[in-house]
């Protein structure tokens, strides 16, 4: 009856249950909170759009994002996941999904997997002192991060809605008491490095080899195989090569690259304390709990590799230790490729490739560090290739160069759209003070823009 009722508005989603192969130890059925509330406060349109959802109206959306009655043909019930991790270089077996959850899964019309996961849809056996809840500022600004990444052509996860839920959360790090929301993220796949960590720590090579496969099969459309661990770990370290480049040329600071927040199609993911640097300084950290600067701006490729790493030592339960250790030296090449595409993507302009355009990255960095210039206004004056004054050496570099886009966006001739801790705060501020949404939903439409300014950079993860 009630699939019936949801025939016609879900007629285009595609629900899947391809989770239900693994074997049942990497998750814990779980019971979502009931909340006193659910006010609807983002529903992410232009996702639904793609997924087949946007025909759902605001209650039908609510009785799945909020109280997450069954999608068609996708998980009768939440599913909490167990993993371990790497905290600051620390292993921790007692993690897993605290406050989120596996809600259900589909195929995307490209063909490809895509997971439902939780934030703050209540405790799972995972949460221990916690109380599986999320603010809703965490929220906001969880869509503004992964808006912001979208636009700037880095792979993330999508926020595809935010409910506020109507009860009084107890903070550290935000005035307390403060309002709460449940969040559901849209994401290429969340199988963790420490989904295969826990596994190592088990010595459960059984299951190790299953995850492997699904892996390779879901998000890569390979068969598995004798060599599959080492061509899994290939293609994670192709992929959070590409991630961290990226995070450069946006200026991004996720702020909290623990291996459990690495998601292994490399699509990033997990924003709880991220800031986007306003200037190119290696040494900007997000956390105020990252006294050491371990993930500062300039050390998150390090951090990825380090993190690929943790990737291999694991993988070397289903694997001989030699073709790991090959396809992990191949990180920092890589990452400079990467990290070259990256910045001329931003930049503009089409690649010509080798040493002219290592010249190019080398100039842009010497300029960032000598004129302070805030990295997004340098790219709004320098897009498709002109350098903006105090940039001479890049200059006579870039006469090589023609852009790959022309500069007739409107967004160029209007002001330069960042995301900086103190916009932010003030996209927040009347919010919090006065329920006043409309400079968030402005800042929103001025990221869109952006992005269609910038165009797509990303092809798909994985099966095409
Ligand atoms: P994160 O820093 O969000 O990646 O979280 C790290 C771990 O702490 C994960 O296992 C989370 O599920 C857990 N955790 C964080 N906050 C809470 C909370 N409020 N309630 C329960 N678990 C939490
Ligand atoms: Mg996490």
């Amino acid at each position: 009856m009630a699939d019936n009722v949801q025939a016609p508005a879900l007629a285009a989603f595609k629900g899947e249950t391809a989770i239900l192969e693994l074997p049942d130890s990497l998750y814990d059925e779980v019971t979502p909170a009931q909340f006193p509330q659910s006010v609807l406060r983002w529903r992410n349109d232009r996702a639904a759009h793609q997924i087949g959802l946007a025909n759902l109206d605001d209650a039908r959306w609510i009785a799945h994002f909020a109280r997450f009655e069954p999608l068609p043909g996708s998980l009768a019930t939440p599913l909490a996941l167990r993993y371990h991790g790497h905290q600051f270089r620390t292993y921790n077996p007692d993690i897993g999904d605290g406050r989120g959850f596996l809600y259900a899964q589909m195929r995307d019309g490209a063909g490809r997997l895509m997971d439902f996961g939780t934030k703050g849809s209540g405790r799972t056996p995972w949460s221990r002192f916690g109380d599986g809840r999320l603010t809703l500022k965490g929220a906001v600004r969880e869509i503004l991060a992964t808006e912001m990444l979208e636009a700037l052509g880095v792979e993330t996860s999508r926020s595809l809605s935010v409910i506020e839920t109507g009860e009084a959360l107890e903070r550290g790090d935000e005035p307390s008491p403060t309002r709460s929301a449940v969040l559901v993220r849209l994401s290429h796949g969340h199988i963790r490095i420490g989904t295969f960590q826990r596994l190592a720590y088990l010595r459960d090579s059984e299951t190790m080899q299953a995850v492997v496969a699904y892996v390779l099969r879901h998000f890569y459309g390979e068969d598995a195989g004798d060599d599959a661990p080492a061509r899994l770990l290939d293609h994670v370290v192709a992929r959070t090569a590409r991630l961290a480049a990226s995070y450069m040329a946006a200026g991004f600071v996720h702020g909290v690259l623990n291996t459990d927040n690495i998601n292994v199609t490399g699509e990033s993911f997990d924003y709880g304390p991220w800031r986007f640097t306003p200037r190119w300084d290696p040494a900007f950290t997000a956390a105020y709990f990252d006294h050491g600067g371990l993930y500062a701006f300039g050390r998150q490729p390090e951090a990825m590799h380090w993190n690929c790493m943790q990737l291999a030592v694991a993988l070397r339960t289903v694997s001989e230790a030699p073709p790991l250790i090959e396809v992990l030296d191949r990180f920092a090449e890589r990452y400079q490729a990467e990290v070259t595409q990256a910045l001329l993507w931003r930049l503009g302009v089409i690649p010509l490739g080798g040493e002219q355009d290592r010249g190019v990255i080398e100039a842009i960095e010497r300029g960032l560090g000598t004129t302070a210039m805030p990295i997004d206004r340098f790219f709004h004056e320098a897009f498709g290739g002109s350098a903006p004054a105090g940039f001479d050496d890049l200059r006579a570099l870039l006469a090589a160069y023609r852009p790959r886009r022309a500069r007739d966006h409107a967004h160029w001739n209007g002001p330069v759209c960042g995301m900086a801790i103190d916009e932010v705060e003030a996209i927040w501020s009347p919010i919090a003070e006065r329920d006043d949404w409309a400079p968030f939903h402005a800042k929103i439409a001025a990221v869109r823009a952006l992005g269609e300014a910038l165009g797509p950079r990303t092809e798909p993860a994985g099966i095409a």
